[in-house]
């Protein structure tokens, strides 16, 4: 099969070329595994991490993507939850032991033993992937393959931002990066609080134009004083200089959720001038988010079902997974990045 491979670290502003398509045997599946005959693999700012070195693969080469969709081609003897000609999609989460004290707390997002699709397993960029019954889910009936495979990362780690942000009605969420996840969750809060402010902070144009149509009560650059305080706020960012900003615009007891698997080193000075007074007493919070749990797909999936929300997608082959990846590094975004296999 093809498949697109991350064979060492790189630096994807100067490599021409950062992932090299390679042709793979097909995965054999376990009696618990299916085998999916990919159709559309979603491209996540965290490939350019994972090529870059700071969410570093388990091993090398290995195909990266996390957010895969297709169809079941095969199953294993034991296999309860699909047949074949299903329509399925896998996201970040591979797999968890189910046993450890997290697991059991409904967190196997923080298990050790956590395996992330595409990073400690190879992933979507390819013809064929191969998951246990366990960790796939089946997609919503109203969505094509494309529209549905930035669901499994974009969106359910949106979701469970927002859950973590402590958000609800009459409350204003910030949210500051608008990509793949941020307009989804912008989507998700007009749907379950209908009555919340959006307040949108991006340096880019396009995002604050696509913000403004998609309903945002206000939009406006990251240095930017928004028209009222903020209750919660989510940073999707991948650098520091967008929390130092948002911090000074949350009401006392407020909290920051950081939605990126790692931030860049280039403006860490930002952290420096964070002026604790100011912006962090008064019982403000900074949280993380990390990982997927089963829970947060399903749920999220219902959602999206049941008030017909779809993200704003653009296609690219499957030769184009480069480009896309350069696209994304860029900030060329116009919603979620989708590549079609
Ligand atoms: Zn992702
Ligand atoms: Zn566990």
């Amino acid at each position: 099969m093809k498949a697109w491979l991350i064979t060492e670290i790189t630096d994807v502003e100067k490599d021409d070329r950062p992932l090299k398509l390679a042709n793979l045997p097909i995965p054999k599946i376990k009696e618990n595994e299916i085998l999916i005959k990919v159709k559309a693999c979603g491209v996540c700012h965290t490939e350019i991490d994972e090529l870059e070195g700071r969410a570093l693969p388990s091993f090398f080469p290995i195909v990266p993507g996390h957010q895969i969709v297709g169809e079941v081609c095969r199953i294993g003897k034991k296999v309860k939850k699909f047949k074949i000609g299903d329509r399925v999609g896998v996201g970040w989460i591979y797999y968890a032991c189910g046993e450890c004290e997290f697991c059991q707390k409904g967190l196997e997002n923080l298990c050790k033993d956590f395996k992330g699709t595409g990073k400690d397993v190879n992933g979507g960029y390819a013809e064929y992937f191969k998951i246990s019954e366990d960790f796939a889910f089946p997609l919503p009936e109203n969505f094509t393959y494309e529209e549905a495979a930035p669901l499994f990362c974009a969106g359910a780690i949106g979701y469970r931002s927002l859950r973590l942000a402590n958000m609800d009605n009459n409350k204003n969420l910030g949210l500051i990066g608008f990509g793949a996840a941020n307009h989804l969750v912008l989507k998700i809060a007009k749907n379950l609080y209908p009555n919340c402010k959006i307040f949108v902070f991006s340096r880019n144009e396009k995002e604050r134009e696509l913000a403004k149509n998609l309903g945002a009560y206000w939009v406006g650059e990251i240095e930017e004083e928004p028209k009222e305080l903020l209750h919660c706020a989510i940073d999707t960012t991948p650098v520091w200089k967008p929390p130092f900003y948002i911090l000074q615009h949350l009401l006392p007891n407020g909290r920051l959720v950081i939605n990126a698997i790692r931030k860049e080193e280039i403006d860490k000075e930002y952290l420096l001038k964070i002026d604790y007074a100011r912006d962090l007493w008064q019982e403000k919070e900074i949280k993380t988010v990390a990982n997927v749990t089963k829970k947060d797909i399903s749920e999220w999936l219902e959602i999206a079902q049941r008030f017909n929300i779809k993200p704003e997608i653009e296609i690219y082959p499957f030769e184009k997974a480069n480009e896309a990846l350069k696209d994304i590094r860029n900030r060329k975004i116009k919603g979620a990045k989708v590549l079609v296999i």
